[in-house]
């Protein structure tokens, strides 16, 4: 059989070089010794999945700290599952949590295009090459033919697939091939597996350490009738030619490393080292049991979750790293203001079994990284969230910017001994801070409506916003005297029978007054904040709807 012949009419691309020019074309990397050469590989469906960015973490960090290059590729040879604008989100979302890619699509490099769809021609040079070798062949199977393959291969309990005797096409004459082609028989390319299912292999991965693996027998498809490649062979050919030297990939690919092995192998190419990653999983709320972050059942399984709830990137990129290095908590503890980035990742220390995620701890390690804030970028990442997602009410908290840096300073505890830590996301605390806005409209008391109209009343005719906090709580006492309520608890723990209520009764009906609240920040300074006017108004209000 003539292949050469047999190579171009299968594949007729005019554009094709010699092989010599893609090598030419995307020469080694100048790179010091050590230094990783990482992708994400995305497709473009439009769902980030919290896997994604877990993934992008690690092959960002092994880039990065050893002075390599990370890139992103967009795996979009599959049309059916391509999602307008998905690209923008990949990389927005990516962006906002802080991954920084070198090269890629949209940001340009020497080694791109970075597109799939815009590199067919050194897919079809390959391919061409395989032919040529006689490592490759076109199949003419229908739909139908492979159903009944499938159908007998599952009755008789044999290995699914197109392989050995099953693999009708391997075994074409010349005559029968171009005699298809005559008769414009759609076909694919498949790769003529030198593969025997029986010999095994131990492999290492870099996550997984030492695996057995299969070799492959599948003469899977690498090109489809449109002439665009799979996903198999496609990547085979540019994590070759983009220099790639570590793939950090999810564990669902486990499963095809035999097929990538093997085409690595007849392409020439070295094989890059892999790293499997186990899926993150979480404890269902229903039975308790332990499985994976669900795309369709967990709504914090996607990336648009965390900033619609406004999440601080560097709260879940820090989480992250906590599931990511068992030792990255403890250096944490020992370096609590150095930046993260200067932890050194290590991919030994990754978890051999799933990561499990555990919502109530990245609210921790929120409310830590808030904690570090100061009221300024405190005062822009909440305006960065409103802009988004907050409701016209919320984008007018920031046009008195004095005002909100005020509230943030009291709320946040900046200056005090203590910071507070009341912060969880951006959403959350904008939600929180409604009260310093708006007149709150639910207020529940504890005490009966007498009494707290009484406490109200008298607290409002001596309050002055000049007054500072003990002359304020000496107020409170009076108010709490007045009523012949308990101010000193000494003198209540001797006589209990008259207890009617202390003065922290009596605070706390100012606190439900002024803010809605039971729990607060100093109530003395949310009042001044508020301004006199305003907080007499609230302690009024409040009297008048009893
Ligand atoms: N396109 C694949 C995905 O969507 C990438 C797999 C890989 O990283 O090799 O997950």
């Amino acid at each position: 059989m003539n292949l050469n012949q047999l190579a171009d009419a299968l594949i007729p691309d005019e554009n094709v070089k010699p092989l010599q020019y893609y090598e030419e074309k995307y020469p080694l990397r100048p790179l010091e010794k050590g230094a990783q050469v990482t992708r994400l590989a995305p497709s473009p469906t439009g769902f980030m999945h919290l896997g994604n960015l877990y993934v992008a973490l690690a092959n960002e960090r092994l880039a990065h700290q050893s002075g390599g290059v990370l890139y992103l590729r967009i795996e979009d040879t599959d049309q059916k599952r391509k999602v307008e604008g998905a690209v923008k989100v990949i990389q927005s979302s990516l962006k906002y949590f802080g991954i920084d890619f070198d090269e890629g699509a949209e940001i340009c490099g020497e080694y791109g295009p970075y597109y799939q769809q815009q590199r067919a021609e050194v897919y079809h040079a390959y391919a061409k090459e395989l032919i040529r070798q006689g490592l490759a062949y076109p199949c003419f199977c229908t739909e139908e033919e492979m159903g009944k393959t499938r159908e007998y291969q599952s009755e008789n309990k044999l290995l699914p697939g197109y392989y050995g005797e099953f693999a009708k096409c391997r075994s074409l004459s010349e005559e029968q091939i171009y005699e298809n082609l005559k008769a414009g028989k759609p076909y694919v390319i498949r790769l003529k597996s030198q593969g025997d299912v029986n010999v095994k292999h131990t492999f290492h991965d870099e996550i997984k350490g030492d695996i057995t693996v299969t070799e492959n027998n599948q003469d899977v498809v690498i090109l489809k009738s449109d002439g665009i490649p799979t996903y198999h062979f496609a990547h085979a050919i540019d994590d070759h030619f983009v220099r790639t030297t570590m793939v950090i990939r999810g564990e669902e690919w486990l499963a095809s490393l035999p097929i990538h092995i093997e085409l690595f192998k007849v392409l020439g190419f070295r094989l890059p080292k892999y790293g499997h990653n186990c899926s993150i999983q979480k404890i269902d709320e229903e039975d308790g049991a332990r499985r994976k972050l669900s795309k369709r059942k967990d709504p914090e399984a996607s990336l648009v979750f965390y900033r619609e709830q406004g999440y601080h990137p560097l709260a879940v990129k820090t989480y992250l790293m906590t599931l990511l290095n068992s030792n990255f908590e403890e250096w944490k503890l020992k370096f609590p203001d150095k930046p993260i980035d200067e932890f050194k990742y290590s991919i030994s220390k990754m978890g051999k079994s799933g990561a499990l995620f555990d919502l109530s701890k990245l609210n921790d390690v929120s409310k830590d990284v808030l904690g570090t804030l100061t009221a300024e970028e405190m005062f822009d990442f909440m305006q960065e969230w409103a802009k988004t997602y907050g409701t016209d009410a919320q984008r007018a908290y920031f046009t008195d910017r004095e005002y909100l840096l005020k509230i943030l300073t009291l709320c946040m505890g900046i200056g005090s001994k203590k910071r507070r830590k009341d912060f969880i996301t951006a959403k959350q605390a904008v939600e929180m801070l409604h009260y310093f806005f708006e007149t709150p409209t639910s207020r529940v008391y504890r005490q009966d409506g007498d009494t707290v109209k009484a406490i109200l009343e008298g607290f409002a005719a001596t309050y002055s916003a000049a007054d500072d906090n003990s002359v304020w709580f000496n107020k409170v006492k009076a108010v709490a005297e007045g009523l012949n309520f308990a101010v000193d608890m000494k003198a209540y723990k001797a006589n209990p029978e008259n207890y009617r209520g202390n003065v922290s009764d009596v605070a706390e009906v100012i606190r439900i007054a002024v803010t809605g609240l039971a729990n607060t920040p100093d109530l003395c300074t949310i009042m001044q904040i508020l301004g006199e006017q305003s907080a007499k108004e609230r302690l009024l209000s409040t009297v008048q709807s009893l």
